[in-house]
C-alpha cells in the first residue's frame, strides 16, 4: 500500500500549526504518513513576521497574542519556547478624543469594572454617557435573535457615547473592522451569550467572577502576551520543527481537482499536480472560493462573500528626547469619528522589552479599517508615513525627525465576520461534505487571532487523521 500524503496549502500560522500537529499525530501512532506544504512566498509566516532593523526589533503583522486563548500558549510550550513568553511592561492605554489622549482607567476593558468607580474615573466620557451605561444591568435582554452589528449591540446595552468612545475601538479595532457590520456572535462570542443567558453583561460578569478564585488585590496578569524575540520566533521555530514535513516555498498553488475514492489534486503554476489522500486549505477565502467553483459552486459563493479589509503599520523610530510625552503606557485608540487618518498607535518599546536600543523608541501606527481601507490601497508608503508621522507629531509633542520608518501594507489582509458570519461558515462547510478529505482552516473561518488559528489547524489535523484511519 502506498504511503498517505497529504497537502497543506498556505504556509501562515493556520498551515504551519496544521504541519505540526500532522507530524506529531503520525509520530505518536508510529505511522507512515507524507506531509508536502505548499507556500507561494518565498518565506514562512504569512501575516506573522518580525524583523531586525537598525537594532529595533519589529513585528511587521501580530504583535501579540491572547493568553486567555490557551492554544498559542500551548503551541510554544511544546516548541520549548514557554521562558520567551512575555508580559506587556505597561498596560495603561489611552483614547483619543478631540485631539487629546484621555487614560482609559484599566478596569473597563471587561466593559463592566468590577469596582463602578473606575467607570466614573473615565475622563473622556460625560456624565451622562457614564450614567447610561452604568445602568447596563437593567436594559432587558434582546431575544430570539440569532446576530447583530457589535455597534447596534454595544450602543443598545450601553448606550450611545459608551459605544462610540470606547467599546467599538477597542473591540473592532483588533478586526479592523466596521462596528456596524461585525458580527458580535461571531468576533465577541462570550459577551453575546451572557446577554442571552444572564440577561445582561452586568449579570454575566457578575456570575463569572463569582466562580472565580476570590481576587486577593493582586493586579491580574494582562490578557496579551508576546515573545521575546517577537512573533517571527514562532515561525521559525515551528519551521526548525517541521523536519518530516516537505516544505516547498515560492511555489503558487492555482487550483484543487476532485479525484475518485475522496482524492484530491494541487495544481501547481508550475510542475506536475500533486495526488494527495487529504488537502487542507489555509488561503484567503477569496483564493480558496476561486479554486473551489469549478466543483464546488456553492463553497465557493459563500467564501467569495467573505469581505476583507487592508490595513497597514507604520513602524517609526525616534530618539528619546525627541519626544515629550513620557510615553507612559501601551498606546492609544482612536475612535471613530475623531478627525484623524489612523487608527491607533502601540507604543512598542513601552509595552514590550526589548524593542528598541537604549536611548531609542519603537512606535506602531495603524492606518485603515473596513471601509475606510482605499487609503491604504490607494496611497504611497511615503504618503502613509507622512500621516503617521503628522499625526503623532503634535500629539506626543515630536520635535525631530523620526530615525526609522517602516511600512508593512496588509492588502485584503484581514476577514471580516460580518452579521451572519458563523452562519456561513456553516453552510461553507454543509455545503463541501461530499468531498469529505478538503479540509478548510484559518483566519477566514472561526477566529482572526493568532491562537484561534493555531487552533483551527490543529483541528484540520486532526481531521484529517481521523479520515485518514477512516
Ligand atoms: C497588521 C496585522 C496585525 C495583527 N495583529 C494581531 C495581533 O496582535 N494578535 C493576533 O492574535 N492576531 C493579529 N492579527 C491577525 C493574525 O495575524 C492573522 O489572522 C493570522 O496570522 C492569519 O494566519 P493564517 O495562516 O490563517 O493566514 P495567512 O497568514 O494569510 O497565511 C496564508 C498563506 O497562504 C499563502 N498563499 C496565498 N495564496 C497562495 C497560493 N495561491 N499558493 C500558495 N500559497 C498561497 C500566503 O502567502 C500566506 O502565507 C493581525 C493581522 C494583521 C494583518
Amino acid at each position: 500500500m502506498s504511503i498517505p500524503h497529504v497537502v497543506i496549502v498556505g504556509g501562515g500560522i493556520t498551515g504551519l500549526s496544521a504541519a505540526y500537529a500532522l507530524q506529531r499525530l503520525r509520530q505518536q501512532a508510529g505511522m507512515s504518513l507524507r506531509v508536502t506544504l505548499i507556500e507561494q512566498d518565498d518565506r514562512l509566516g504569512g501575516k506573522v513576521g518580525t524583523v531586525q532593523q537598525d537594532g529595533f526589533l519589529i513585528d511587521t503583522g501580530p504583535d501579540s497574542f491572547l493568553a486567555q486563548k490557551p492554544w498559542a500558549v500551548q503551541l510554544c510550550r511544546e516548541l520549548g519556547m514557554e521562558d520567551e513568553i512575555i508580559a506587556p511592561s505597561a498596560r495603561q492605554f489611552f483614547m483619543l478624543i478631540r485631539g487629546k489622549l484621555h487614560a482609559v482607567p484599566h478596569e473597563l476593558v471587561s466593559l463592566v469594572p468590577e469596582k463602578p468607580e473606575a467607570l466614573w474615573r473615565a475622563s473622556f466620557l460625560s456624565f451622562w454617557g457614564k450614567l447610561r451605561a452604568s445602568i447596563e444591568g437593567f436594559v432587558p435582554a434582546l431575544r430570539g435573535a440569532d446576530d447583530e452589528s457589535l455597534g447596534a449591540f454595544m450602543r443598545r446595552r450601553f448606550g450611545r457615547e459608551f459605544a462610540q468612545k470606547f467599546a467599538e475601538p477597542l473591540m473592532a479595532g483588533v478586526h479592523a473592522g466596521h462596528p456596524d457590520r461585525l458580527s458580535m456572535a461571531a468576533v465577541y462570542p462570550m459577551y453575546w451569550n451572557m446577554e442571552r443567558e444572564h440577561g445582561s453583561i452586568t449579570r454575566g460578569l457578575l456570575h463569572l467572577r463569582r466562580q472565580r478564585a476570590p481576587d486577593k488585590g493582586t493586579r491580574r496578569a494582562s490578557p496579551f502576551v508576546a515573545l521575546q524575540y517577537g512573533m517571527g520566533s514562532l515561525i521559525e521555530r515551528l519551521a526548525r520543527n517541521l523536519n518530516e514535513v516537505d516544505i516547498r516555498l515560492s511555489t503558487t498553488v492555482v487550483g484543487v481537482a476532485p479525484l475518485p475514492d475522496n482524492r484530491l489534486q494541487v495544481l501547481l503554476h508550475e510542475g506536475e499536480p500533486l495526488p494527495a489522500e487529504a488537502v487542507i486549505l489555509s488561503t484567503p477565502a477569496y483564493v480558496t472560493a476561486k479554486w473551489l467553483r469549478p466543483f464546488a459552486a456553492e463553497a465557493a459563493n459563500l467564501l467569495g462573500e467573505i469581505p476583507y479589509a487592508s490595513t497597514a503599520v507604520v513602524s517609526l523610530a525616534y530618539r528619546r528626547e525627541a519626544i515629550e510625552h513620557p510615553l507612559d503606557g501601551s498606546g492609544f485608540l482612536v475612535p471613530r469619528g475623531e478627525p484623524f487618518p489612523i487608527t491607533g498607535c502601540t507604543w512598542s518599546s513601552s509595552k514590550w522589552a526589548g524593542r528598541a536600543p537604549d536611548g531609542y523608541v519603537l512606535l506602531r501606527v495603524f492606518i485603515g479599517y473596513a471601509g475606510v481601507d482605499q487609503i491604504v490601497e490607494q496611497q504611497e508608503d511615503d504618503q502613509l508615513a507622512r500621516m503617521a508621522q503628522d499625526t503623532l507629531r503634535p500629539l506626543l509633542g515630536i520635535r525631530g525627525e523620526a530615525v526609522l520608518v517602516r511600512v508593512d501594507r496588509w492588502l485584503k489582509a484581514m476577514p471580516q465576520y460580518e452579521v451572519g458570519h458563523l452562519q456561513r461558515v456553516q453552510h461553507i462547510e454543509q455545503s463541501l461534505s461530499a468531498f469529505p478529505n478538503l479540509v478548510l482552516a484559518g483566519s477566514a473561518f472561526r477566529g482572526i487571532g493568532v491562537p484561534d488559528c493555531i487552533k483551527q489547524g490543529k483541528d484540520a489535523a486532526e481531521r484529517v487523521w481521523s479520515r485518514l484511519l477512516a
